[in-house]
């Protein structure tokens, strides 16, 4: 890589890692114990979708398709901590739950 791709890739980098983001990384352990039976880190890739590449209608239908079948809606959370409590990014899920609920849970 020469110098000024370099500096692409820094540039795009630093952009990318601006987007208001949750840094889940999907390893799903908060999910079997949720009483809600929210999908939770599905739930977040449609929230950080919409912050990185803007409003779509293919993020809210993700949405969708992970709040049917007895999966709860971000706003079913009744903030029980099961989550928090085996999360090894020590997430604050059940306050970022609420920024997602904001952001789909509008009708
Ligand atoms: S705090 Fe909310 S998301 Fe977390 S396990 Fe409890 S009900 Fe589920």
């Amino acid at each position: 890589m020469n110098q000024e791709e370099y500096g692409l890739v820094k540039e795009v980098t630093s952009q990318v890692l601006s987007f208001p983001t949750i840094p889940c990384t999907g390893g799903r352990y908060c999910v079997p114990g949720c009483p809600m039976s929210i999908q939770i880190p599905d739930l977040f890739t449609a929230y950080n979708s919409i912050k990185t590449y803007g409003p779509s209608r293919r993020y809210e239908t993700w949405y969708k398709n992970h709040t049917r079948d007895g999966h709860g809606t971000a706003s079913a959370c009744i903030g029980c901590g099961q989550c928090e409590g085996v999360c090894p990014q020590h997430l604050e899920i059940i306050s970022l739950l609420k920024n997602v609920s904001e952001e789909f849970d509008k009708e």
